[in-house]
């Protein structure tokens, strides 16, 4: 196993706590295997004229709790191995905050920077009709992911009911407000990381307020963080894209770097900051780290030099098990993925729940409810964590795995 392949890093994790925790072994082979996997290849018209065939992906990686839900990701490094990753990762996540759902994963291997709006609405509507055999409000409900957006889910929602004949707003989450989307549906990914450094602040007796904090990754999740750390009263001192990072010891005004990214297309080049590297980013002398790009970040080569005393990992698998154990011994307290970024399938919920009930929640109601599933969460991974003696990321796959097995034990094997 290399320190990249990602099905296998996340399975080698779940496997040592399925050992922990004395799992039935029909149980652990089927959390080490995904049940569905459908590969599709599709042809979409260029606006040149020209025909190209993508390939995209669904996979279900278990549904013994509920309808199997997960994001959409257009990314040209898009694979099977990666999507079957970020699968399990929603098995757990979902079981990690206690609401009744599986975990699944889609994606196309593309570069949605380089097409145009149609050009995505082409795709989009064919991938969405590929995929229809596995998707519905009741068995599969897809979100965005990295490179999807609200619009992507609005073209997805349209093709779904066209095929219907009836609207159904239930198939797809992270949807405009419009069309049965939920308030505080966009800035609850963020929002759940901030709830959580607050609490691991606590704990470590770290205050948010005058808290130095670099962000990796300034798109849906990464904005949104470092814009509500700003309003906690922290000074965002490191900020970083796909181009480049940007440093400024002090801190930067980020607001005006929201502006000038959206502008420019990048922070690189922010006249107040220096412009950094990324290792130098990742190695900056802070309290707070704020993975939000994309995986493998912090590996066995760089992570014996994270200063930061806290990570809140708002990618999904930016630190790998290698990784992990130096962290470990080094003291940096890591708040997973599969608990620092469950506020937007938090929000999810609230809004495939809004949806099916035709009932919507006023944007208070919603971040009430969010912080309440949060602050469970994050109470009951620290006190599995206490207990047992382990870091936050095997307690919290110790606190999924024992649902998922306990809802496999109740539902029983046929025959
Ligand atoms: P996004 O596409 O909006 O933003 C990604 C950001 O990361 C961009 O700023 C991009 O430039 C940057 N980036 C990409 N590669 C990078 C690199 N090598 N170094 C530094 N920056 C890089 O995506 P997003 O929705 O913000 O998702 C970010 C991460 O959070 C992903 O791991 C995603 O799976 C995870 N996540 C997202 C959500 C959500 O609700 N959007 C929920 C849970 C987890």
């Amino acid at each position: 196993m290399t320190e990249t392949n990602a099905f296998q890093m996340v399975v080698s994790r779940i496997d040592a706590i399925c050992d922990k925790l004395k799992v039935k072994d029909a149980y652990r082979l089927r959390l080490e295997k995904c049940e569905r996997e459908l590969i599709v290849h599709f042809p979409v018209k260029m606006d040149d004229g020209q025909v190209k065939v993508f390939t995209g992906y669904r996979v279900h990686h278990n549904d013994t709790r509920g309808p199997a839900k997960g994001g959409i990701r257009y990314h040209p490094d898009v694979t099977l191995d990666e999507t079957r990753a970020l699968a399990a990762l929603m098995t757990l996540k979902t079981a990690v905050v206690n609401i009744p759902y599986g975990g699944a994963k889609g994606g196309v291997a593309c570069d949605p920077i380089a097409m145009s709006q149609n050009e995505l609405e082409r795709l989009t509507r064919r991938y969405a009709s590929e995929i229809s055999l596995l998707i519905g409000p009741e068995r599969d409900i897809p979100a965005p992911d990295i490179g999807t957006n609200p619009q992507v889910m609005a073209w997805i929602m349209d093709t779904y009911s066209m095929n219907k004949g009836y609207s159904v707003l239930g198939v797809v989450t992270g949807k405009p407000i419009g069309l049965g989307g939920s308030k505080g549906r966009f800035e609850a990914t963020g929002r759940g990381c901030i709830i959580c450094a607050q609490l691991a602040g606590k704990h470590l007796g770290i205050n948010l307020e005058g808290a130095k904090v670099a962000v990796q990754g300034f798109g849906n999740v990464g904005s949104v963080v470092a814009r509500l750390l700003v309003r906690e009263g922290s000074k965002i001192v490191a900020i970083s894209d796909v181009k480049g990072s940007i440093y400024n010891e002090k801190k930067l005004d980020v607001e005006a770097v929201f502006r000038y990214s959206r502008q420019t297309g990048s922070v690189v080049d922010f006249k107040d900051a220096e412009n950094i590297t990324n290792a130098k980013l990742l190695a900056l002398p802070c309290d707070i780290l704020i993975p939000a790009a994309i995986e493998n970040q912090i590996v066995k080569a760089n992570a014996p030099d994270v200063k930061a005393k806290i990570i809140v990992e708002g990618a999904n698998a930016p630190t790998t098990p290698e990784a992990d154990r130096i962290l470990s011994d080094n003291g940096v307290f890591v708040v997973p993925d599969i608990l620092a970024n469950a506020g937007g399938v938090v929000v999810s919920y609230f809004e495939w729940v809004q949806d099916l009930q035709a009932f919507f929640w006023s944007e208070d109601e919603v971040n009430r409810q969010l912080e309440t599933v949060m602050h469970n969460a994050f109470r009951e991974v620290l006190e599995m964590s206490q207990s047992e003696k382990v870091d936050m990321r095997n307690a919290a796959y110790m606190l999924a795995i024992k649902r998922i097995a306990d809802a496999m034990e109740a539902r029983g094997i046929f025959p």
